[in-house]
């Protein structure tokens, strides 16, 4: 029920690896455009439409993070050493002086803020500003090194989504047809609406936008965000580090049930067992962490860099899909009370209650956008959700929802004739059998999206005998 993310990168980007990785459990592929090239980028994103054509593709777009700049080897920072941050990334960085890639920040850091580098392992205190140089002393010591994350929580900066950077990246995704675009460091609804600017002038496809909330202002625009984008992914790193990880798990509970109120995926990311980049085997508490993130009612749980980088992509996945099967046999998942606030959610609500006084088998959403398909799984009903649909770029993009199975139809005008090709095809294909109830959601007007008006009840025997 609860989809796995799986980050691409070195360790997980040959067709071999991504065809092992569908089979053990990765639903959506993320590919990370904080680094590398487009062209890099393109030829792994066409390598997984050719071999995993039902897998989703989601394009992380970077937001305007803070990176230290270009060193010859990684460097040890070690407590009550001074170093001094420029704004020139001409130079080759040392142990001692090093760029970042924000021009302003020595004007927008404060005397004695806090500055985080590499996850928030190391941490300086800013001494002094001394022109356009930051200098500092190190607080908490550790290794940095090319290009590591630099986070400053203390300082309102003014940076803001989208970049220069992003809007390329943007386009770049919009051209490859990714079925969703993370944003990283959105901070307010303002920065939703440019994104979904820049979409529709690049495309005319609608691409869905998951908010990455790991900036303060996010947590503090939280309602209107959700209500403005397509999902949330609790960005547990950046967040942990902008507001404090004690925060964090909190928040985690609130945005999914957020989520499911309004029908919306949320992603729970980062460090979910991040000791298996070089370990065979989960710590307890990250075996843990991954199943409450499933008693919340997370729609998905995502690995960084575990498939990314790690040793053993594949046994990461398997490992993850085995605590999450474990966790939702239990009877631990938190169901929502949804108020049902338009027709599209009473339809939704009310197939639920029939499924369960009925116990039916299954439900099936006959869906173009996947909306019927959200509006069932936002109650979180252990009952497989059919999104059966006539459109690739829905069945991959379902793949996010919790519960949700895709499967294909051809486009049909005759809707009698669709119901009985749909049930038929899930008996087929060993997901029903005979004498089945099964609960049917869709719109009466075929291929209008987003009107789901209609509720409709079977048993699997009357369809094929074509008594319905
Ligand atoms: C995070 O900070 O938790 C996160 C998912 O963002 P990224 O990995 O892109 O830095």
């Amino acid at each position: 029920m609860t989809k796995i993310v799986c980050t691409i990168g070195p360790s997980s980007d040959s067709v071999e690896m991504l065809k092992k990785m569908e089979k053990t459990g990765m639903n959506i592929a993320r590919l990370n455009f904080s680094h590398g090239t487009h062209q890099e980028h393109e030829t792994v994103f066409n390598r997984i439409r050719e071999n995993c054509p039902n897998i989703a593709i989601a394009i992380d777009i970077a937001g305007p993070k803070i990176r230290i700049g270009k060193f010859k080897e990684s460097v040890s920072l070690e407590i009550g050493e001074k170093v001094t941050i420029t704004n020139d990334e001409s130079i080759i960085s040392t142990k001692n002086y090093f760029s970042v890639n924000y021009k302003d920040l020595y004007k927008e850091v404060k005397i004695g803020s806090p500055i985080f580098i590499n996850d928030g392992l190391v941490k300086l205190e800013v001494l002094e500003i001394d022109g356009n140089l930051i200098k500092c002393v190190v607080r908490d010591g550790g290794i940095i090194s090319t290009r590591k994350g630099v986070n400053v929580p203390d300082s309102n900066l003014t940076l803001h989504v989208p970049t220069k950077k992003d809007i390329i990246d943007i386009e770049k995704a919009c051209e490859l047809e990714a079925d969703y675009l993370f944003i990283s460091f959105v901070r307010d609804v303002e920065d939703i609406k440019k994104i979904k600017e820049i979409i529709k002038s690049s495309t005319s496809q609608y691409i869905p936008i998951i908010a990455k909330i790991e900036h303060i202002d996010a947590v503090k625009n939280i309602k209107s965000i959700m209500e403005n984008c397509d999902g949330l992914m609790v960005a547990r790193g950046d967040l942990g580090i902008e507001i404090g990880p004690e925060k964090v798990p909190v928040l985690q509970k609130q945005y999914i049930q957020m989520g499911m109120q309004l029908g919306k995926p949320v992603i729970v990311a980062t460090q979910m067992l991040e000791s298996m980049t070089i370990e065979p085997i989960p710590t307890r508490a990250e075996a843990s962490d991954v199943a409450h993130a499933v008693f919340d009612g997370a729609d998905a749980v995502m690995l960084s860099a575990e498939t990314a980088t790690g040793i053993h992509p594949v046994n990461v996945i398997r490992v993850m899909d085995q605590i999450i099967r474990e966790a939702e046999k239990s009877e631990l998942i938190f169901i929502p009370k949804c108020k049902a606030k338009n027709i599209e959610e009473s339809i939704g609500k009310a197939a639920v209650d029939i499924a369960q006084n009925l116990s039916a088998k299954a439900i099936i959403a006959l869906t173009r956008t996947g909306y019927s398909s959200q509006m069932v799984s936002k109650y979180r009903l252990r009952l497989p959700i059919f999104a059966s649909t006539p459109e690739k770029r829905t069945l991959r993009r379902v793949q996010l929802y919790w519960g949700v199975k895709p499967i294909f139809h051809t486009y049909e005008t005759d809707y009698d004739q669709l119901v009985y090709t749909c049930i038929s095809s899930l008996i087929n294909e060993g997901h029903l059998k005979d004498d089945d109830i099964v609960v049917l959601v869709g719109g009466s007007y075929l291929g209008i999206p987003r009107k789901t008006n209609t509720i409709q009840v079977f048993n699997t025997n009357e369809v094929l005998a074509g008594k319905h």
